[in-house]
C-alpha cells in the first residue's frame, strides 16, 4: 500500500513546490501601505511614482472625472480611449488598477492592440460591441457584448472591439495595472521614429516597397 501510495505524494509535493516557485503576484505588486497617492512632479524617477506628503493628500486625489466626457470618434478608425490611469488619476498610485472609457462611432474599430502589463476587463456600457482576442497559437476567441455584459481579455494578448450595433457603443476598460500600457502593432511596424527598417517591413509581410509605403502613408499622420 504505502508504495504505491508514495508516487501520488511524490507528484502532489512537485505540484505544490512548483505552484509556490510561480510568481503569484500577475498584477502590480501589492501595496505596502494605505495609500500612496502619486507626486506626478517629483523629481526621482521610480518605476511608478513617489508619494505624495501625507498630510498634502486630499479627497480629491482619490475621485476623478477623467472618463466622464465622451471624446470625439470623428478619425478614420471611430474610436476614442479616454484613459483615468496613474498619469491623470494620481490616487491609482500603486493600486493596481485603472480604467479606460472608450467611445466607437457607428461601425467604429479599436484597432488590434495589446497591454504588456494587464488584463482588461469589458463591460459594454451603451450599444454592442464585437470583443476578440487572438492567443499564441493563432486562436480567435470573440463575443458580441451587449449592455451590461462583461468580456476579458488575458494579459498581453492581441484584442479587438469592433460596435456592431446600429448606432453609438460606449464600453469601458478596467486594467488589473495603474499603468496597462498599450501597443497597437500597425503603429509600432509603420509609424515609428526612427523608422522601420524597409526590409523589416518587406519581409515581415512578403510585399514590395511599393506596398509598405502606401501603408506607412495611411498611418504617419497619427
Ligand atoms: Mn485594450
Amino acid at each position: 500500500m504505502a508504495s504505491a501510495a508514495r508516487p501520488h505524494v511524490l507528484r502532489v509535493l512537485l505540484a505544490v513546490a512548483i505552484a509556490a516557485a510561480v510568481p503569484c503576484a500577475l498584477s502590480d505588486p501589492a501595496p505596502l501601505q494605505d495609500f500612496c497617492v502619486a507626486d506626478l512632479q517629483a523629481a526621482t524617477q521610480l518605476d511608478g511614482f513617489p508619494c505624495k506628503a501625507a498630510s498634502a493628500v486630499v479627497d480629491g486625489d482619490f475621485f476623478s472625472r477623467a472618463i466622464v466626457a465622451a471624446a470625439s470618434t470623428r478619425n478614420p478608425f471611430g474610436v476614442n480611449s479616454t484613459r483615468a490611469t496613474v498619469a491623470t488619476f494620481p490616487g491609482l498610485n500603486t493600486l493596481g488598477l485603472s480604467i479606460t472609457r472608450v467611445d466607437l462611432a457607428q461601425g467604429g474599430l479599436n484597432p488590434p492592440h495589446s497591454h504588456p502589463r494587464a488584463s482588461e476587463l469589458v463591460m459594454v456600457l451603451k450599444g454592442e460591441v464585437m470583443v476578440g482576442f487572438t492567443t499564441g497559437t493563432n486562436q480567435l476567441f470573440s463575443k458580441v457584448v451587449k449592455e451590461n455584459e462583461l468580456f476579458v481579455v488575458p494579459r498581453g494578448l492581441q484584442h479587438f472591439q469592433l460596435n456592431t450595433g446600429a448606432g453609438d457603443a460606449v464600453f469601458v476598460a478596467m486594467f488589473d495595472s495603474q499603468s496597462p500600457g498599450v501597443v497597437t502593432p500597425t503603429f509600432s511596424l509603420f509609424a515609428t521614429k526612427p523608422a522601420m527598417p524597409i526590409e523589416v517591413l518587406t519581409k515581415t509581410f512578403l510585399v514590395g516597397e511599393d506596398e509598405v509605403g502606401a501603408m506607412k502613408s495611411k498611418f504617419a499622420g497619427f
